[in-house]
């Protein structure tokens, strides 16, 4: 069980009515490893990152999460089973504070862990610490990137699935969020990170697949994907 991948996609296919948006992707993760999916815009990823999270149904194929089948379950229940999405563009509570953003992804745990959890992740963030009072939507397109990671991390899920964590960042912004991301990986959680902007993802990763079309085209460990993206201006 301890070679057994963490996350197993096998053959999976994804239709919008008429449009098949994934059409026969496999892609595994193992315990604690960091997986960048990559492609280009409308290659399919952020399709492949919601039917592992459950919020669009597989129209055939399998997700199966430490060897038990996931593939009906719905993303409520799999979050409680130790899967995350931090989606694309963020989608902070604009309104709310950090805190009060950090606590709703927390809201899971029972309620005598939640002040003790949201504490360590102020130790562990201490962006977010910083900024803890201020509203979620007056944070930079960064700041709100790690704040989507911070609630989503809250729960202590296994695998955190990140949708293009780097869009839109300024390089500044950008080295933040890999530290934030390399805060993740010392906790010991597996990754699986969507990325049309390769580069600072493969940095951090041990493998990589290239979706193209739906399908993967190529996969590899990171600095081989990373050469066939280059290749191919997919960083
Ligand atoms: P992006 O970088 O833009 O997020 P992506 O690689 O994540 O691209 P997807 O968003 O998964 O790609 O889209 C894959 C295909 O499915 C595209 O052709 C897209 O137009 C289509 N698609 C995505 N969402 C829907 C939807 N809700 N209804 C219909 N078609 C969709």
């Amino acid at each position: 069980r301890r070679d057994e991948e963490l996350l197993a996609v096998r053959d999976l296919v994804v239709n919008y009515g008429p449009i098949r948006a994934v059409s026969g992707v496999s892609i595994g993760v193992h315990r604690g490893e960091t997986v960048v999916l990559c492609g280009a815009n409308g290659a399919g990823k952020s399709t492949t990152i919601k039917a592992i999270m459950g919020s669009v149904p597989a129209s055939s194929g399998s997700v199966h999460l430490d060897g038990q089948p996931i593939t009906t379950v719905s993303a409520a229940l799999r979050a409680r089973r130790g899967i995350r999405l931090s989606p694309e563009g963020r989608q902070v509570f604009a309104t709310m504070t950090v805190e009060e953003n950090i606590r709703i992804g927390a809201h899971q745990l029972k309620a005598t862990d939640r002040n003790t959890r949201v504490e360590e992740l102020f130790d562990t963030f201490p962006l977010l610490a910083e900024r803890r009072r201020s509203r979620a939507g007056d944070l930079s397109g960064g700041q709100q990137q790690i704040v989507a990671m911070g609630r989503a991390m809250a729960s202590r899920p296994r695998l955190l699935l990140l949708d293009e964590p780097f869009l839109g960042l300024a390089p500044i912004w950008i080295a933040s969020v890999s530290d934030a991301i390399r805060t993740v990986q010392a906790a010991g959680t597996a990754l699986l990170i969507s990325e049309q902007m390769a580069r600072p993802a493969l940095e951090l990763a041990d493998r990589g697949y290239v979706l193209k079309h739906g399908s993967i085209a190529r996969r590899g460990t990171a600095d081989e994907v990373r050469s066939m993206a280059l290749a191919e201006e997919y960083v």
